[in-house]
């Protein structure tokens, strides 16, 4: 779950890492860059990656396993009738 803190202007980013660290790094830029202050247009941004995102995704991986293996069935019943 990689998460970035993004200050719009400072243009900087923290390096990706779970949403707890983006947070920390959000609180610490306020405090040493904006004397405590919320600066506009900061954010905190999910990074598509690698990770598993719950909304991501379109079809999920038990799915694709179960067609796959109906697919087998299905193969196998043709062949059974088609001799
Ligand atoms: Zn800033």
């Amino acid at each position: 779950m990689p998460y970035v803190y993004r200050c719009r202007q400072c243009r900087a980013a923290s390096p990706p890492g779970p949403r707890r660290d983006a947070e920390d790094a959000r609180r610490e830029h306020r405090t040493t860059e904006h004397g405590g202050l919320a600066p506009d247009g900061e954010r905190i941004e999910y990074v598509p990656g690698s990770a598993r995102h719950p909304d991501g995704r379109y079809v999920s991986t038990g799915g694709l396993i179960a067609g796959l293996v109906l697919l087998a069935v299905a193969e196998e019943i043709a062949r059974l009738w088609g001799r």
